[in-house]
Order: structure tokens, then C-alpha cells, then sequence
């Protein structure tokens, strides 16, 4: 289709080079993780996974961040913006990985690590035992490690909020995705703005420290949408956000509406700040788990 925007030149990034970033990735082998930052070829793995410029190796791996996906790699919704595969019936759980997860991650020894999963609206509790089970066996083995879960919505069933938000995580993870309008032609037909943000809410009355949310930009939100979906947000407390442009993965998926300048991002960084976020990370390329140890160890969560 000749009317889908190029892709300008602040999207393209170059191959990451950081001792550190070279030590971590021959570090994971053997390990048995399978990290999304590898198998999503995240543009941000240099950043992430290189740690603080100009830091020995030891901080420099101390402040990266890598992002792991549990429970499989088929999910049972299919939102028009995600690249993972979709069935109705999954493999079932791997009863041995939240302790295997667990001994990898400890060994391997980065200083922050994201949980996430895919939906897994066929198990009865929506795989909240699974995911608190990992957290509990991460930080039982190595509590240093500051743990960020990053769940689906559980299909609005918050007790499994609560028991996820109960593990002993130091920051709640859930995506909006988008703003409310465009949620029914972007996330799964499962999946509602509110719910969402019901699932935020209770992860900060469960006492979490910091809560957190992702929107995709450049799906054909306007201006208005978007401030009304970041006070909603405020509402309900959520401490972080995070702005990323839209990338379509493939022709199956939904097309990209536009390309927003990075001015634009730093745009609605200042706005959301001003609205009392803890932290706000804007940028194209920026996605939920952005360098995101690096930041909380030095200015949340020490
Ligand atoms: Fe990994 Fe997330 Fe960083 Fe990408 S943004 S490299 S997925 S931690
Ligand atoms: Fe992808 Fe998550 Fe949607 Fe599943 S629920 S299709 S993993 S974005």
C-alpha cells in the first residue's frame, strides 16, 4: 500500500558494541532464558542491555535491564498491533520454570528484570499462581534484583491482580496501549480501557511502589484522547509512562497512522510530568521496558 508513511531516519538504529552489552548476551546462553529483548530484536538492546555509559563492567551490569516472557510463547488474544502468535489452547505451563526462571535469573545477575507473558485466558486463573510463583523464587534467591511484572488484564479478575501484586515486586506493570476511543481497533476485543485501569488501580491499593503504563503513539490518536486518557491514568495513580511510536511488525497488522516527530515526544513527556508522573520516558523508540533499571535504581526505587 503506497499510502503507509516512510520510515524516517530517527527510527533506524545501529548495532550495539558496550562490553557490557557483549558479556551480558554470551552470559545468557547456557541459561536457558529466553529473553523478549533478543527474540523481538529490540531496536533498544544497546541501551538496555549495555548499562551506564562509561560505568565498569560490574555497574554496567548492574544497571541493565532485560525483559523475559513466561508461559510460553502463544497467547490466546490476538491484538492487531502484537507479533506474538495466538491459539485458543496454548501448551500447558511448564510447572519446573518459575523455579528454573528463577536460577537463571539469579545467576546471571542484572540488576533489573521485566516479567512478562503472554494472555493466557485458557488457565483458570489467567497464570497469576505461575507469575507470583517466579517473582517469590527470584527474590527469595537473589533480592537485589528489582523485579517489574509486566501482566495482561487477567480478564478483569482482580483477586489476580492482587495476588500477582502480593509477590514482593517492586514495580506493577500494565499496558493501555492506547487511548480509550481506539481500544476496540487495537487491543484485543477481550480487552477495555477501564479494565485496564481497574487492574492498575488495585495494583497500587495492594500497596505496590510504583505502577506503570504504555501507549503506542501514532495509531490515529488525537491530542484530546490522549490528555484524557493521561488524567484517567493520574487518577487512578499510576506513577510511570511511557510513549513509543507505533511499529507495525508485519502487512497482517494494523497500518501505522503516522510517524510522530521526536519534538512530539518530548511534548507530551513535559505535559505528563506536569501532571504529576514520577517518570515519564518519550521517544520513538522508546517501548515499556526502556532502560527502565537503569533509571528506578537511581531515582525511584533506592
Ligand atoms: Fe529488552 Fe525492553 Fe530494553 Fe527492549 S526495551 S531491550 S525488550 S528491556
Ligand atoms: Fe500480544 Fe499481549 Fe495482545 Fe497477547 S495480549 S496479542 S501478547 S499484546
Amino acid at each position: 500500500n503506497t499510502s503507509a508513511p516512510r520510515l524516517p531516519s530517527f527510527l533506524k538504529t545501529s548495532i550495539p558494541t558496550g562490553a557490557s552489552f557483549k558479556k551480558i548476551k554470551k552470559d545468557l546462553r547456557g541459561l536457558g532464558l529466553h529473553t523478549v529483548c533478543e527474540e523481538a530484536r529490540c531496536p533498544n538492546i544497546g541501551d538496555c542491555w549495555g548499562g551506564k555509559e562509561g560505568a565498569t563492567e560490574e555497574e554496567g551490569r548492574r544497571a541493565a535491564t532485560a525483559t523475559i516472557m513466561l508461559m510460553g510463547d502463544t497467547c490466546t488474544r490476538g491484538c492487531r498491533f502484537c507479533s506474538v502468535k495466538t491459539s485458543r489452547t496454548p501448551a500447558p505451563l511448564d510447572p519446573h520454570e518459575p523455579e528454573n526462571t528463577a536460577e537463571a535469573i539469579s545467576r546471571w545477575g542484572l540488576g533489573y528484570i521485566v516479567l512478562t507473558s503472554v494472555d493466557r485466558d485458557d488457565l483458570a486463573d489467567g497464570g497469576a499462581h505461575h507469575f507470583a510463583e517466579t517473582i517469590r523464587k527470584i527474590k527469595y534467591k537473589a533480592p537485589q534484583i528489582l523485579v517489574e511484572a509486566l501482566t495482561g488484564d487477567f480478564a478483569g479478575n482482580l483477586d489476580q491482580v492482587s495476588l500477582v501484586a502480593k509477590s514482593g515486586l517492586d514495580v506493577y506493570a500494565h499496558n493501555v496501549e492506547t487511548v480509550e476511543e481506539l481500544t476496540p481497533f487495537v487491543r484485543d476485543r477481550r480487552a477495555t480501557f477501564r479494565q485496564s485501569l481497574a487492574v492498575l488501580q488495585r495494583a497500587k491499593q495492594e500497596g505496590v511502589r510504583v505502577t506503570k503504563t504504555s501507549i503506542m503513539l501514532g495509531v490515529g490518536e488525537n491530542s484530546d484522547q490522549l490528555m484524557d486518557a493521561l488524567r484517567e491514568l493520574r487518577k487512578v495513580d499510576v506513577d510511570v509512562v511511557t510513549f513509543g511510536q507505533y511499529m507495525r511488525p508485519t502487512k497482517r497488522h494494523m497500518k501505522v497512522d503516522r510517524y510522530v516527530e521526536p519534538s512530539e515526544f518530548d511534548h507530551w513527556k513535559k505535559v505528563a510530568e506536569d501532571m504529576g508522573f514520577l517518570y515519564v520516558a518519550s521517544g520513538p523508540l522508546v517501548r515499556s521496558s526502556y532502560k527502565a533499571g537503569e533509571f528506578f535504581i537511581e531515582n525511584v526505587l533506592r
